[in-house]
Order: C-alpha cells, then structure tokens, then sequence
C-alpha cells in the first residue's frame, strides 16, 4: 500500500495566441494544483483569436516532488516562448533533440529523472496541440504519419547496435499497407485492458475475492495482485485469486521494487504454483544485471519492467541483457511520445511484448494512445499486449477513458487525451500555501 497517497501531477498548459497573448504553464495536482507562472508570447496568426486550443500534458508524481518537477516544466517550456507554433509543429523530432540535447540541463542528466520527465511533458504538450490542430487523436493522427516522418521523431543516438534507422523503417514498412485494417479493428473492438483494482496490499481476504470476481464480470482477461509484502500473505492471497477467476484469467503479480536479488527469486518460486504471468518491479528499477539474474531464476515466469525506467538508452540494455520479458512504457516517465516511440521500435526489434503502466493520475488517458499507435504501425498485433488499467481520478479529465468488456475503447477525441477539466484544475490547485 502506498504510505503517500497524494496523487497528483505537476500540469502544463501552452497556450497560443497572438503577439501579446501568453503561453502559459502552471502546476496541478490532485488533491491540491500548483501555480507557476510562465508567461509569454505565444504566436498563431492564421486562427481568430480566442479560437485556439491549448497544448496540456502532465508528469505525475507526488506530493512535494511537483514543486521540483514544476520548476523543471518551466525551464524547458521558456525555450518555446515566442516561436511560431507550426514550425515547432512540423518539427517535433527537432524539438526533441534540441531539448534533450540542452547541454546546461543535460548535465543533470543526462536523459533520466527530473529534467527527462519535464521535456516529456513539454513534447507531450506540443503533440496534445498538434492533435487538436489536426482534428484527431493522438493515436491515429501518429498511425497515419508517413513512416520516414515516424523515423524522423526518433533520436537513434546511442541506439544503432541494436536499431539503426533503416532498421526502424522498414519494420514500420512492413505494416504499412495493412494500418487501415488495425485502425478499423481499434473503432470496433478497442485495445485489451488488465485491472490492478482487485490487488492492492491491504485488502481483507473476502474484499479480494469480491474485487476478482467483479474484475472477471467485467470482462477483463488479466488481473494484478501487489506482492512483496510476507510471502505466507501473498500465498494466501493468490490461491484466493486464483479460485476465484480460475486457470483462464491470467493473474500478473507486482513487487514494486523490495527485494534483493536472491530474495526475488525465492519469493516468485513459492508463487509459481498459481501460475502468475509476470513479475513486476522484483528489485530496484535501475539494476540491470539484477533483473537479467531474476530472469533466468525465475522462468518461465516473465520479468516486467519499465515505468521507473529513465529513457531508451537503458532500455535498450534491459533487452540486450534479457532483463525483462514484458515492458511497461510509461506515458510521463520519459522524454516524451518521442521517446515512448523509440521504445516501442526498440520492443518489437527484440519481439518483446508492450504491457504499459497507467493509474495514477491521467496515466491511462495518455499511454492508451502509444499502444493503439503500436499495434496499428510498430508491432501489428495485441497478442500478449494488455494496458494496465486503474478505476481512479478519471473524472477530471476532459476526455476520460471508456473500457468496454476489458478494452479501453479507441478515443475519437482530437487530442492526447492528457487535458484536465478546468473545474478540477481549479478546484485542486495547490498554491504551497495550505
Ligand atoms: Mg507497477
């Protein structure tokens, strides 16, 4: 169980306007928003004024760690003052690189915590914007990009031993006259969901029972159960989860990084029996070698990985190693929907599944997107591919998730999905003052 559980986001909103009107940012989190100014030029002149739509997009954490992540927003965004908003539009690969390649902010770097995360919600903002311009949602308005164009988003540095361009395009060549297919199969049927509600530590033995069963009627074909806490209370637990939703309902476990190496490998063995289908977070998120030692000691059961995971460069080594077999992008974590895209490529060049992390706040709005565009333009399939799903805080955005029998339904809405009503940004608004 977590001890904080003040979820809530450090929030972005770019604005555009003509000269004198402002780009803006400022900070929210659930349960309390935080204001920070950034106020600028903005400049669009071919849209009447007052017309636009703005550019959201958040990184979540929690509590204090927004004050942090929020200076760090406004530091990337000042970069984007001023400048005509199609150029930056038509560029997004050089936004990317421009920002990340920063080289007085990438030497707190380089690419990982903090300032990647900020970048992340920068990109995000600017694709948020472009997919309201475009009149699409994020998903399809990157399914029917020109695979050269996908290419040109991603930064290969540090990546072509495994995955040079080339490579990249003509995996995406590949599924190129099918996408019609994958974008109608999405309208009808929508992308597999799993449900971490039923899993939480801290649940008595009959409201875990309850919370399975109802996970079962809603159609949903995966479940997740949090582990790590004693290893006689996760045996219990899972032979009850496991009687409940019986051999076809796969049953992932997570351990949100407590053990050591040798105790993980232990732990998941007297979990085998009920036939978990991935262990998640055994150990701490940056101990590749780890991770690639649970692996072996554990299979066939699977190692997933990836939502503390600091960008493609270490992604990449969990591959090259063998130290995850599932891997959960996170919508936030990284340097953006570029970055995510880099990582799907990486993923399907070493054929291993994409099962992202969500919850949290606005998680499954956003990382919804990235797998619909996988399976339409990266990995042309949903086998073995499920997006993790959590029924909280959904309220407050403006164009909240739909599941449908355990499927995210595909949304229609232009845009990333990442924008808060401005009732709940109003109302949550933390101003470090109370
Ligand atoms: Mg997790």
């Amino acid at each position: 169980m977590n001890p904080d559980p003040d979820y809530s986001a450090a929030y972005l909103r770019v604005d555009l306007g003509v000269q004198g009107r402002g780009v803006q940012g400022r900070g929210v989190q659930d349960h309390g928003v935080q204001e920070q100014g950034v106020q600028r030029q903005g400049d669009h002149p071919a849209a009447p004024d007052g017309d636009l739509p703005s550019g959201h997009a958040f990184v979540f954490t929690i509590g204090r760690g927004n004050d942090i992540q929020l200076a760090a927003v406004a530091s990337v965004a000042e970069r984007l003052i001023g400048r005509p908003v199609r150029a930056v539009l038509d560029d997004l690969g050089g936004l990317w690189r421009e920002l990340v390649h920063d080289s007085q902010l990438r030497w707190l770097g380089p690419e990982k915590g903090v300032m990647q995360m900020a970048i992340g919600a920068v990109v995000n903002a600017m694709w948020d914007l472009k997919a309201k311009l475009a009149g699409k949602p994020l998903w399809l308005l990157l399914s029917e990009m020109p695979s050269e164009a996908l290419v040109d988003l991603v930064d290969f540095r540090y990546l072509t031993d495994v995955l040079t361009p080339e490579q990249a395009l003509s995996r995406l060549r590949r599924w190129e006259d099918s996408r019609g297919e994958r974008i109608e199969a999405l309208r009808r049927n929508g992308y597999p969901a799993y449900t971490t509600t039923p899993g939480w530590l801290g649940y008595s033995d009959e409201k875990l029972a309850r919370l399975c069963a109802e996970a079962v009627q809603q159609g949903f074909a995966q479940i997740k159960l949090k582990v790590g806490g004693n290893v006689a209370d996760d045996r219990r637990r899972m032979a009850i989860a496991r009687e409940v939703v019986g051999t076809e309902i796969r049953i992932a476990t997570d351990a949100n990084q407590r053990w050591e190496t040798a105790e993980a490998i232990e732990w998941v063995r007297q979990l085998a029996e009920f036939d978990p289908v991935w262990i998640e977070e055994p150990t701490n998120p940056d101990d590749l070698l780890a991770h690639a030692e649970i692996a072996r000691g554990v299979a066939p059961i699977r190692v997933a990985t990836g939502e503390h995971m600091a960008n493609r460069v270490m992604f990449k080594q969990f591959l090259q190693a063998g130290a995850l077999q599932v891997a959960q992008i996170d919508a936030t974590r990284v340097a953006g929907v570029n970055e995510n895209l880099a990582m799907l490529l990486l993923a399907a060049q070493f054929d291993v599944p994409v099962c992202p992390h969500a919850g949290g706040v606005g998680l499954c709005e956003a990382v919804q997107h990235l797998s619909m565009f996988d399976y339409v333009a990266v990995s042309g399939t949903v086998d073995g591919r499920v997006i993790e799903y959590v029924d909280h805080l959904h309220e407050h955005f403006v164009t909240p998730v739909e599941l449908r029998q355990g499927n995210y339904v595909a949304p229609l809405a232009p845009g990333a999905g990442t924008e808060m009503l401005p009732a709940s940004l109003e109302r949550y608004r933390w101003s470090g003052r109370g």
